[in-house]
């Protein structure tokens, strides 16, 4: 019964951020309810999706926030950022494009949310290996330079994804608790 009832010690909100079709979505899915859809059409009408897990026997649920096709630049509104303490800023590993823009949305981060915000810088599906277009070093590199988390992820496969989640919340945990 207690499951059901459980106690939530911290409500962490989270927000997906990058260009269109990179994936995002999906990862929200792999992590939320572990899905995937290869057909996935553009996020409609659901705002958040959370999942709860114990962090150093804390009980967090993570409220992770989604665009719903508003990833034109300039388009997320600051009402997307309020209140975030943490960011997954995706690019697609087979798009150059999306890891050019990455600079883009990490300005636009920064001017909307909270300084302390952790964020996580996401190049996703690597399972499409011989399509690769952005080099691990270059995004690691960059990564460094602008103080972010780095990992390369596949929803798709599930490579990469909890620990990518996972640390971005534990590392909110460290800093509020
Ligand atoms: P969003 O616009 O950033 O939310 O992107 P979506 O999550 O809707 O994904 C866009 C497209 O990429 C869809 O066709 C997904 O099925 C596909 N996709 C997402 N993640 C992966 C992945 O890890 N590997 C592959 N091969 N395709 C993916
Ligand atoms: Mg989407």
């Amino acid at each position: 019964h207690g499951d059901f009832n459980q106690n939530i010690d911290y409500v962490f909100k989270i927000v997906l951020i990058g260009d269109s079709a990179v994936g995002k979505s999906q990862l929200l899915a792999r992590f939320a309810r572990n899905e995937f859809n290869l057909d996935s059409k553009a996020t409609i009408g659901v705002e958040f999706q959370t999942r709860t897990l114990s962090i150093d026997h804390k009980t967090v649920k993570a409220q992770i926030w989604d665009t719903a096709g508003q990833e034109r630049y300039r388009a997320v509104t600051s009402a997307y950022y309020r209140g975030a303490v943490g960011a997954m800023l995706v690019y697609d590993i087979t798009k150059r494009q999306s890891f050019d823009h990455v600079v883009r949305w990490l300005e636009e981060l920064r001017g909307h949310a909270d300084k302390n915000i952790v964020i996580m810088l996401v190049g996703n599906k690597t399972d499409l290996g011989h399509l690769w277009n952005v080099s691990s070093e270059d995004a690691k590199e960059f990564a460094e330079r602008e103080n972010l988390y780095f990992m390369e992820t596949s929803a798709l496969e599930s490579t990469n994804v909890e620990i990518a989640f996972n640390t971005v919340l534990t590392e909110i945990y460290r800093t509020v608790s």
